[in-house]
């Protein structure tokens, strides 16, 4: 048995995986997935029809977020989890079918009508027949583009997945979710067709990281510069990992008077900042670092463990035990949290685990961070940045944001936050910080000079800042001392890309690898409109940006 999949940075020789994923994804999870996004294909091909008929749908909708989602890279690798998910997708496919079906007379794709088999050996045989390079003949740059816009809408279901949590729905982004996977159902589109639909990817992504703010900012405040003890507390713990803040705000309701440390463990760090999570005294500081270090840093932990979304690695059989997910997260044999009525979870066996655990024998805090600056918090000094940047006192802004992840390479980052001189501000987003924020950083102009603006879908603060900035200014953001420095991993990453390329930022320093799936024609056409480059070296591309006066 054998799969094809090169949609995350880690891709086998930057060509892909052929055998089995480096993440740990098996041809039979590579298939399962592989159907699952030809089922969600042909349900979002009728979803569509019925949405352009005014009819709503939000059941629906989340269905077709969760099918996108449990398929971004590292999330769910459970045969069990994805084969029922592919029989929900074709089940509420057909009760569409069924209920519209004199709205669904046209020229509707074959996907519409596909019959999953029977029994999962039958699904592996259909799933050979459905993956990336399944395509006929299709040439290799329509196929590019075909697949920056998958990954661009995994990125956005999973966004849009977690703001539908938070009680936040925008029609924008669940039409878009259904026109996209609808026409990649169609393998007639041409360049031109699929390049719009690239680009409307990243104007309803703007949207949806809009939304997911509003849900984080309306339930729990916005972001405030709070000091972050990394490290551990004596006591029994719980470390929480993924982006799902009101998975963590549900722990820690549950939690409450129980003895229990709660941790953020990577993507989580920025909860610490929102008012509404940190008035929990019990919400007791970060531990550990990047996704990536998970098996490392999992192992000797005393305490329980919830991943809530990406990005979860094969967990070592010494903390198969102890380990819990949730959501689209998903492994073999893994207890899973289901969800309730109105997203409600019942985190008790975490609970128990923790506490029959006993959790760390002392204190061991490494150092305090400083997070919490998101748009709100940054804009509200507008006048006073503004006026240090006019007086010289902050000659550029450095935004080095984006996904950590194995691979050699990613140490560009840290050399290129130890290089910037001390004139200059750094903004960050994302686990790609990890490699940044423990280094001890001078204040410029009264402010620290790494602002830590939250998660990967927190690149909408840094959009938000951008355009305030560019007001204040009275430039275009590609005129403004601003150097996008950014790392991707995964199809969160390119979902944020693809926004902003469709704000028309030029010049983004991309990194530590160029995207495999991109054909040589599709990077030309980006490097002709967008000038994205490759990163280079620390030096070179410093001097790029600052001139000989670095
Ligand atoms: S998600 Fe990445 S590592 Fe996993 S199989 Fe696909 S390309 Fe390979
Ligand atoms: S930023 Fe990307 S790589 Fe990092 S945890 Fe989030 S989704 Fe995973």
């Amino acid at each position: 048995m054998s799969m094809f999949c090169r949609q995350c940075e880690q891709t086998f020789r930057w060509k892909g995986c052929e055998t089995m994923g480096v993440c740990g994804k098996d041809p039979e999870v590579a298939a399962l997935q592989d159907v699952l996004i030809h089922a969600c294909k042909g349900f979002a091909a009728c979803g569509q029809s019925v949405r352009q008929a005014g009819v709503a749908m939000p059941e629906n909708d989340y269905l077709l977020m969760e099918g996108v989602f449990a398929t971004l890279t590292n999330v769910n690798f459970d045969p069990d989890a994805l084969e029922a998910l592919i029989r929900k997708v074709v089940a509420e496919r057909r009760q569409l079918q069924s209920v519209s079906a004199d709205r669904m007379s046209g020229d509707m794709p074959a996907a519409t009508q596909w019959v999953p088999a029977e029994d999962r050996q039958g699904l592996l045989d259909q799933g050979a027949a459905l993956g990336l390079l399944c395509d006929g003949d299709l040439d290799k740059d329509r196929r590019s583009l075909r697949e920056l816009l998958l990954y661009g809408l995994k990125g956005m279901a999973a966004y849009a997945h977690h703001a539908y949590r938070l009680g936040e729905q925008d029609p924008a982004v669940s039409d878009f979710l259904y026109k996209g996977m609808a026409a990649l159902a169609d393998l007639s589109l041409d360049m031109e067709t699929l390049l719009g639909l690239v680009m409307e990817c990243g104007a309803a992504n703007l949207v949806c990281l809009e939304m997911l703010d509003r849900g984080h900012t309306a339930r729990f405040g916005h972001p405030e510069p709070t000091q972050v003890k990394l490290g551990y507390l004596k006591g029994p713990a719980i470390v929480v990992s993924g982006h799902d803040l009101h998975d963590l705000e549900q722990l820690l309701v549950q939690t409450e008077g129980k003895g229990i440390n709660i941790f953020t463990h990577g993507e989580m760090l920025p909860g610490n900042a929102y008012p509404g999570l940190k008035k929990y005294t019990h919400l007791a500081g970060h531990y550990g670092t990047a996704w990536q270090n998970q098996q490392r840093e999992f192992v000797d932990l005393p305490g329980a463990i919830l991943m809530t979304t990406n990005c979860i690695q094969e967990p070592d059989m010494t903390y198969q035990d102890r380990i819990f997910t949730t959501g689209a997260v998903g492994w073999p044999n893994i207890a899973h949290i289901p969800e309730g009525e109105k997203g409600a979870k019942d985190f008790t066996p975490v609970i128990e685990k923790a506490l029959s655990l006993g959790g760390f024998s002392e204190d061991n805090i490494e150092k305090e961070i400083t997070i919490g600056f998101g748009h709100h918090t940054i804009l509200s000094h507008a006048e006073q940045i503004v006026a240090a940047v006019k007086a010289g006192q902050i000659r550029h802004f450095f935004l080095i944001g984006g996904c950590d992840g194995a691979r050699p390479g990613r140490n560009y980052y840290t050399k290129m936050a130890e290089s910037i001189p001390d004139d200059c501000l750094i903004l960050t987003l994302a686990c790609g910080k990890n490699r940044i924020n423990r280094l001890d950083y001078p204040t410029v102009a009264g402010f620290p000079k790494l602002l830590d603006c939250g998660q990967c879908n927190d690149a909408y603060s840094a959009i938000v800042v951008a355009k305030a900035l560019s007001e204040a200014f009275e430039c275009g953001i590609n005129d403004l001392p601003l150097t996008l420095n950014i790392s991707w991993y995964e199809q969160k990453a390119v979902a944020v890309l693809l926004t902003l390329l469709n704000l028309g930022v030029k010049n983004i320093k991309l990194g530590p690898s160029l995207p495999a799936f991109l054909s040589e024609n599709v990077l030309k056409v980006l490097v002709e409109q967008f000038n994205i480059q490759p990163t280079g070296t620390v030096e070179d591309d410093l001097q790029q940006v600052l001139g000989a006066s670095v």
